[in-house]
């Protein structure tokens, strides 16, 4: 079985490099019929934290990004990596380091002056077989315990996306798998979880490319299988740099905020370095069904922002007015336009919904526009009020109120019969009485079709909004 995880480091907030790893990771378990595991790699304690584990965890719920598995937590799990550190010391595979963090700073300045390579030393690797070093008490309390590399041959990271990549094995530190502290480290936890999570799979971002040497031979030392490692390209902005926080909103959350749906930015990252034909617009069963790592690209992906905005609104666009109703609550509150009591008739509120879901490319964007519909009085554009709301104008809004107030239905045909008899009466164009009309009534020159409008604001307020025009009017 096919199982594998997602092991984000809580050290910032999900971002979307991240965020598409764990999509991939997803979408690969669940093609598969595999298992998808999600664990919390926070053992360096001092920049990991709670607040970004719940955001992490908040961010892949939003996505719908569900696990099977977890989140386990390496901080829960010392116990388990200090019985396998001792295993390898007592296997002669690791070794108690006592070289103060002084000393090997000192050590690699003097390597950097004798033009050697800057990597540790190997000063304490034989000490334990009974060479000679003295160690005191307390250095003894101190140590570190070190990995041992080999130092000769070559390593070959047979990678799912890279191929065959070679490392030579004498480039490669004996790296510290606990602190002095006590606290394991990165390149061992990881080999240790996926040993124990049993994962068949490791999928991350290529930053981690070099790692896998390191993480190879700790299998090895373990004796456990290697799993198979695909390292996906980088994420790069517009300026072909990698991905940050230059380049606009990089965390996941933040996109929530700014009003964009779940199911877009994952078809975005999708796409960011996986395709399919010429299809943009997937399904989440589509994206499942035909995910592979034979589409996804070697080279790195450049984030458009511009580009998920467009999806965005190919989003809305198919999404039920129903649906948007429930979406567009939280920023009808943001954008003050409701207060959280106030009750809304939500079947009118998905009619008003339907109007404009094709004009806005956010939720945002569809609760600024939503506010003329809701709020009891609206306010005017300056412009559109100037050129709109004045003297030529003023008669047919009165004559528009005074028929609009006798109609006995007020509907969207009967609407239209008198807008009909006005123009014909006064020999003018639609847009000569609908625009007075639209500036009176929504306070700009832009909405979705006159009649919808009116019927959606409906008779009192559009008779209280045409006797406020009238009245700005004759007061100017
Ligand atoms: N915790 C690592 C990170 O957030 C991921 C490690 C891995 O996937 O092997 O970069």
């Amino acid at each position: 079985m096919i199982r594998v995880r997602f092991a984000p480091s809580p050290t910032g907030h999900l971002h979307i490099g991240g965020a598409r790893t764990a999509l991939f990771n997803y979408l690969y378990a669940r093609h598969n019929n595999g298992r998808f595991i999600l664990r919390i790699e926070d053992t360096d304690r001092t920049r990991s934290t709670e607040e970004y584990i719940d955001t992490i965890i908040e961010g892949m719920k939003w996505l719908k990004l569900d696990w099977d598995e977890g989140p386990f937590r390496q901080t829960d799990r010392f116990d388990v990596y200090r019985d396998y550190t001792e295993r390898l010391i007592r296997e002669g595979k690791a070794y108690r380091c006592y070289c103060s963090p002084e000393e090997l700073e000192q050590r690699r300045k003097e390597a950097i002056t004798q033009g050697q390579p800057q990597k540790y030393d190997g000063r304490c690797r034989n000490v334990e077989k009974g060479q000679s070093i003295k160690v005191s008490e307390d250095q003894s309390k101190n140590a570190a315990v070190r990995f041992k590399m080999p130092q000769e041959g070559q390593t070959v990271v047979d990678d799912l996306m890279r191929g065959k990549v070679v490392f030579e094995n004498n480039q490669l530190d004996d790296l510290i798998i606990m602190r002095s502290d006590g606290t394991p480290t990165y390149n061992f936890t990881v080999v240790v979880d996926d040993v124990d999570m049993k994962i068949t799979h490791v999928i991350r971002g290529d930053d981690h490319l070099n790692n896998t040497p390191k993480q190879i031979h700790i299998y090895k030392a373990l004796g456990y299988d290697i799993p198979l490692f695909a390292h996906l390209p980088m994420i790069l902005g517009a300026d072909k740099t990698r991905l940050s926080k230059r380049h606009g909103a990089t965390s996941v959350m933040v996109y929530k905020e700014m009003g964009y749906l779940p199911d877009a930015l994952v078809n975005y990252l999708v796409r960011l370095g996986w395709s399919y034909g010429d299809q943009e617009v997937f399904t989440r069963e589509e994206l499942i069904k035909y995910f592979s790592f034979e589409n996804v690209g070697k080279s790195s992906a450049v984030f458009n922002p511009e580009k998920l905005l467009w999806l965005n609104s190919q989003y809305m666009i198919n999404t039920s007015s129903e649906d948007l109703t429930k979406m567009v609550m939280p920023f009808l509150i943001q954008e003050k336009i409701i207060n959280e009591e106030q009750p809304l008739d939500k079947v009118w509120l998905s009619k008003a919904i339907a109007t404009l879901k094709e004009r806005a490319k956010t939720l945002v964007e569809l609760a600024k526009t939503l506010r003329y519909y809701i709020v009891e009085d609206i306010e005017y554009n300056e412009k559109a009020k100037a050129k709109f709301l004045n003297e030529k104008s003023r008669d047919l809004l009165i004559e528009l109120k005074d028929a609009l107030t006798s109609l006995p239905d007020f509907s969207v045909s009967e609407m239209e019969k008198i807008f009909k008899s006005m123009i014909e009466k006064h020999n003018i164009k639609l847009g000569n009485l609908a625009q007075p009309v639209r500036v009176a009534i929504t306070g700009g020159t832009e909405s979705p079709g006159i009649f919808e409008v009116l019927d959606i604001v409906g008779r009192e307020k559009t008779l209280k909004r045409l006797d406020r025009a009238i009245r700005v009017i004759q007061n100017q």
